[in-house]
């Protein structure tokens, strides 16, 4: 897949002695429960009714949501609720090697785990008949791109104006050479004990995507599942403010509205 699967396995875990305590360190120089630098921006496609773009390090993605809309074909309409239509895609040009820019069975599962995690938090019943269209792009992928998608659709959602419940963030959580890691990157999840993503509608206090690939003992989950929780909670406070940075800018300040 990536740059590694050709050469030797890198070091991924150091440990350092500072100051007579041991440090552990990851291969970009991370902590354990360190993510990778964030960030995020709202409307960045003039031609969808909202959009969002996300990065996770050097993961890059970006969302576009179309709706509420008539849906064709119609039959797929449904009688009391719209409908969420969503699809992942990798660009060709996201990977180191060119993917070929037919859907693969993996963009197909991850389209479906996306939608099913929005569905959540969409208020689907006030607009019966209509779909939602929910698009994703990677642009660049380093790892997390499912996780990073999510955080950016639901972004896209909120700037399209449509009614959410909560909003969703999620990050990924796994076990490299035995640590339990925050947000890994490509490298960490392709040699990863186990590799968790997480999503969640903080403030509903719900889980909406968790999916673990390898194993983790009970206690390793618990610990694991509270790291993603944490940096859930800042992502999800980060995705409030760009939020309300645009809407603030784009309502006119009561002294603009005076002169
Ligand atoms: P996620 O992107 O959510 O972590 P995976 O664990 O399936 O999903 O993939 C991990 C990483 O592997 C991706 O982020 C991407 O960098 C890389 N990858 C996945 N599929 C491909 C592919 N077809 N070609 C090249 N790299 C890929």
């Amino acid at each position: 897949m990536g740059p590694a699967a050709a050469g030797e396995r890198p070091t991924l875990i150091r440990r350092v002695v500072e100051g007579g305590a041991e440090k552990i360190v990851r291969h970009d120089g991370r902590a354990p429960d360190q993510m990778r630098p964030v960030r995020m921006e709202v409307g960045v496609l003039s031609n969808a009714d909202g959009s969002a773009l996300v990065e996770y390090g050097r993961t890059r993605v970006i969302a576009a949501v179309y709706g509420p809309r008539e849906v064709h074909p119609k039959h797929m309409s449904l009688p009391d609720r719209a409908l969420i239509r969503c699809r992942y895609h990798m660009a060709p040009f996201s990977t180191a090697e060119r993917k070929s820019p037919a859907p693969t069975r993996r963009e197909i599962e991850l389209s479906k785990v996306i939608r099913e995690a929005l569905e959540a938090v969409v208020l689907t019943e006030l607009y019966p008949r209509t779909t939602i269209d929910v698009f994703i792009e990677v642009l660049q992928s380093d790892g997390g791109t499912r996780t990073a998608a999510l955080t950016a659709a639901s972004l896209a959602l909120a700037d399209a104006g449509v009614p959410l419940r909560d909003l969703v963030a999620a990050v990924a959580v796994g076990k490299v050479d035995g640590v339990l890691v925050l947000d890994l990157d490509e490298v960490e999840d392709m040699y990863a004990e186990a590799d968790m993503p997480v999503g969640m509608a903080p403030s509903l206090g719900k889980i909406v995507l968790l999916q673990l690939n390898g194993v983790l003992t009970p206690k390793e989950f618990r610990y694991a599942l509270d790291m993603a929780k944490r940096a859930i909670l800042e992502l999800y406070r980060m995705q409030r403010e760009v939020l309300r940075r645009k809407y603030a800018e784009a309502v006119p300040q009561p002294a603009e509205e005076r002169g």
